[in-house]
């Protein structure tokens, strides 16, 4: 399933206002189709696009569904009466603000157009996100920003041209996508540095620096070992100043609010979660909406753990899972790793904690140099897949191994409690 996105957006950050005209073109839905949108955004035109013409499309909001809690939005049915079709072309226009998550939700602020920061990705809904989460996406944006701002997104990002008050930018992702991200900032405040990983504020990546060198090692021993990333995007560290929320990674394109802590005590801990983010450029094809996202989480986790531990040679793999451990427990009663799904807060606890141990846990079983080519096979079919499911990835190491490894990897991912089985 793939969406393909295109839109001509224009964003005024001194006004915090975004419009947007857009085509979309969806396979066509067994009834209706359904998207998010932002609270703060209203609809203008919504029509589709037929042989006959343009016809006028139903649009109302429903909460006959419940939206998954990490999107801020608004769930739209798009009315479609004819469901014999191949595929259906929308035409929308839509504008307004991007509100925040409301108080009552505890949601973190993830999407904002402020006069000197721009950042918008899936959460903040500011495109009509598909409800359908294993829908994939391409696309190809026009922006019209102001004449002095500088954008960076999860594939190609040029600057056009300029017209008197503003400058025109193209971005556009050729391979199928999860969200369509989108960052910027006034120029003179951006730190422009193509041989850096790091790309952000002046002020906040000068600090982040120091970390550059370390990083990139580490993501060749990454490529070595689970073959190439998935995305043809160079990795970038977009470092924006939101405080709320933590990490998303977009194929390469790596977004972190506040950036990374450079104390020096804290330094293998910082590059390991560096890795784990550049992990899901391997690790992101598990579904969100079901348990199989512990697949990626726990990998990213843990091959970011082995590679820290190979870089730093300071028995980094010992002291996480003694680590894991103890915040697990701490964690206190957490429901099995088959009961959640990731917009429940106890995922965390869940998929970080005890999918990594359990996966070190097989790791011993099957020993951990077979493990560790095991799991770079795994990698590399991963990048290659349209879906990964738990199945799929147990089946894979107990068919390579030729250990059993079924029964442990079931009860762990159906024990509820404190801790590990
Ligand atoms: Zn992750």
């Amino acid at each position: 399933m793939s969406n393909d996105y295109i839109l001509e957006c224009s964003i005024d950050p001194r006004k915090g206002k975004l419009s947007v005209k857009g085509i979309i073109t969806i396979p066509a839905p067994p009834r209706n189709a359904l998207f998010i949108l932002n609270r703060g955004l209203r609809w203008t035109k919504t029509v589709r696009r037929t042989a006959m013409g343009n016809i006028a499309l139903e649009v109302y909001k429903t909460d006959d569904v419940e939206v998954p809690k990490f999107y801020n939005g608004d769930l739209w049915v798009f009315q479609i009466d004819e469901p014999d079709l191949d595929e259906i072309v929308i035409e929308v226009e839509y504008s307004g603000q991007i509100h925040p998550p409301s108080k009552e939700s505890r949601m973190p602020v993830m999407g904002y157009i402020k006069k000197d920061f721009v950042e918008l990705a899936c959460y903040c809904a500011w495109y009509p996100v598909p409800f359908n989460m294993e829908t994939h996406l391409f696309f190809d944006v026009v922006l019209k920003g102001p004449e002095d701002w500088t954008w960076k997104a999860n594939g190609t990002c040029k600057k056009l041209r300029e017209t008197d008050d503003s400058n025109i930018w193209k971005l556009k992702q050729d391979s199928l996508v999860n969200d369509i991200t989108l960052v910027g900032l006034p120029e003179r405040n951006a730190h422009l540095d193509s041989e850096s990983l790091f790309w952000g504020p002046k002020d906040m990546i000068g600090s982040q620096k120091i970390l550059d060198n370390d990083a990139r090692k580490m993501l060749e021993l990454l490529e070595e070992w689970l073959g190439p990333r998935g995305t043809e995007n160079p990795v970038k560290f977009v470092i924006t100043p939101r405080t709320q929320g933590g990490a998303y990674a977009r194929s390469g394109h790596i977004v972190v609010g506040g950036g990374y802590a450079t104390d020096i005590k804290l330094r293998p801990q910082v590059l390991q979660a560096m890795c784990h983010e550049i992990c899901h450029d391997w690790f992101c094809k598990a579904s969100v909406k079901n348990f199989d996202n512990w697949v990626d989480e726990s990998l990213a986790e843990y091959c970011s753990i082995i590679v820290t531990d190979d870089y730093l040679k300071e028995d980094f793999l010992d002291w996480r899972v003694s680590l894991t451990k103890e915040k697990l427990e701490k964690q206190g009663h957490v429901p099995s790793i088959r009961n959640l799904t990731r917009d429940q807060d106890e995922s965390y606890a869940a998929y970080y904690f005890r999918g990594f141990l359990l996966l070190n846990e097989i790791s011993e079983k099957v020993g951990r140099n077979l493990f560790r080519d095991i799991i770079g096979e795994f990698a590399r079919l991963s990048v290659k897949s349209d879906t990964v499911t738990s199945e799929m990835f147990l089946e894979f190491i107990e068919k390579k191994s030729g250990k059993k490894i079924y029964d442990v990897a079931n009860l762990w991912l159906d024990f509820e409690g404190t801790g590990i089985p």
